[in-house]
């Protein structure tokens, strides 16, 4: 249910709708838009038939929302979300936000390294998994908490945000002294408990869709994290299992735009995953930004022959550079910056 104000509501009568709707168990939501305020409201809708907000002062229109994710939609929200990273790093507005980095942290040594090669190609956020999902328990699992560390300084170091992927509930606390940005993997797409661990923070969370999820699905697990009050979440596509194999997954370049349509929240690529192989991340890059993603996220390594993960997906830091020049081009042909 969402309940538009009138132009001239004030902010005693917001408060009195407020105030009026906890103590009938509802969890409300105001956006102060620049055309109009809403608040959305979830719980029990049936007591509002007995309370009609209708008639509270203030008040313009009560609409329900028709679709299954209600605070994600647009019709919760009509403007676009820019989501803050940092105090200077916002996502969802004109300009795309690059964030680039290893698969997983390695060393201290290999994350500088490569921390200060994408910062000086354009990259504002550095990505690298401390805790690692991997499909077998003999592949490498991280560096734990040394690896957070790692990212804190080289983030400290090059003036970069940081994002990193969290597995269980219980590294939440410890990982949001280190880090500006939880990832939420594929595999835990629909983990529920975790993201609404996540949802009860106030840091930004990179929500990636799962490789068998629907776009209802994925925007359904957004929900879960703004319903817990957490409304920084940003939507990644990177990539669905498939039929075809030439590929390691299929980047649904369509779910740029369907999720564009129905959310307002901000959507990165990534074609490291959506592709897994060096050689089709800049055209997947490309792709992305044609269609009118927010964010790209890239796996960059020194040395990928030797990476611990995904080294055939990820680019060298030269081949890094070269392609953020071409989707510079690109970026201005669909009036945006980067
Ligand atoms: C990653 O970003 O390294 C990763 C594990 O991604 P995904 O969850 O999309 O597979
Ligand atoms: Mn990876």
């Amino acid at each position: 249910m969402i309940v538009v104000l009138k132009p001239n509501a004030t902010e005693k009568q917001i408060q009195y709708i407020l105030a009026k709707t906890k103590n009938l168990g509802l969890k409300s939501h105001v956006s102060r838009g620049v055309e109009r305020t809403v608040i959305g409201f979830i719980g029990p809708e049936d007591v509002l038939r007995v309370t009609p907000l209708e008639v509270f002062p203030g008040v313009a229109e009560v609409m329900p929302v028709l679709s299954p994710y209600r605070l994600v939609s647009r019709e919760f929200k009509k403007e676009n979300s820019q989501v803050a990273i940092t105090k200077n790093i916002k996502i969802g507005g004109k300009k795309i936000i690059l964030m680039a980095g290893p698969c997983s942290v390695e060393s201290r040594k290999g994350l500088l390294s490569i921390a200060r090669k994408v910062k000086a190609s354009g990259a504002s956020v550095l990505r690298g998994g401390a805790f690692k999902p991997r499909t077998s328990p003999y592949d490498f699992q991280g560096l734990g908490e040394e690896g957070l560390k790692y990212l804190k300084e080289a983030s400290e170091r090059f003036g970069l945000a940081t994002v990193t992927e969290v597995i269980d509930p219980r590294h939440v606390e410890l990982m949001s002294k280190y880090i500006d940005v939880f990832q939420i993997g594929a595999r835990n797409m629909q983990n529920f408990v975790l993201l609404k661990e996540v949802g009860r923070t106030k840091k930004p969370v990179l929500l990636k869709r799962g490789m068998s999820a629907t776009i209802k699905d994925w925007l359904m697990s957004a929900e879960y994290i703004l319903s817990e009050g957490n409304f920084n979440v940003i939507l990644c596509e990177r990539g669905i299992r498939t039929f075809e194999t030439a590929t390691r997954n299929t980047l649904d370049i369509n779910a740029v735009a369907v999720a564009k349509n129905l959310s307002h929240l901000p959507v990165v690529v990534d074609p490291s995953h959506g592709t897994g192989k060096w050689g089709l991340v800049g055209a997947a890059a490309k792709a992305g930004v044609a269609a009118g993603c927010d964010g790209l996220m890239i796996e960059v390594h020194d040395n990928p022959e030797a990476a611990l993960s995904d080294g055939a997906q990820s680019l060298l830091p030269k081949n890094f550079n070269n392609l953020v020049k071409e989707l510079r081009k690109i970026s201005l042909a669909v009036q945006r910056d980067l």
